[in-house]
């Protein structure tokens, strides 16, 4: 999938705004527990970006940090006035996990893989993934993305 570039984006607010230069890694889709907690909905998306092609245009987003069952830290950052998600940053990572619904123009995305499907909701079907793990897929085990 080629991802028209640059790309902005931002929180509910207007706040906090970002743009994407880079060519994003990938999509995923993750359906375990915390990612549902975090989206409010059935289920998370990251969008790993890496953390050069990632430009903040305004506002300074405020950071809550979390362990992942891995015992990774988390940075999650957030608009401190609007409460929205933005991204998260797997601490030593080197990449930022985009909230890829925060995009102005979230049209031009698919994931390509799915994790913690043993967490999936029942009536959910995702057509055109690559692949989907069970629990977090291998690629993502070391940097924990949620
Ligand atoms: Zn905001
Ligand atoms: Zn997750």
């Amino acid at each position: 999938m080629r991802f028209a570039l640059p790309a902005e984006g931002g929180c509910q607010c207007g706040e906090i705004r970002y743009r994407l230069i880079g060519e994003p890694v990938w999509l995923a889709v993750c359906h375990c527990n915390e990612c549902k907690r975090q989206s409010g909905g059935a289920f998370g998306m990251s969008l790993r970006m890496h953390e050069a092609d990632v430009q903040l245009i305004s506002g300074e987003p405020k950071r809550w940090t979390r362990a992942a069952d891995s015992g990774n830290l988390v940075i999650c950052c957030f608009c401190g006035t609007c409460g929205n998600r933005l991204w998260h940053e797997p601490a030593g990572s080197g990449f930022l996990h985009i909230k890829p619904g925060t995009l102005d123009d979230p049209s031009q995305l698919a994931p390509r893989y799915e994790g913690w499907t043993k967490r999936k909701v029942r009536w959910l079907t995702i057509d055109g993934l690559e692949a989907s793990f069970e629990e977090q897929s291998p690629s993502r085990r070391s940097t924990s993305a949620c």
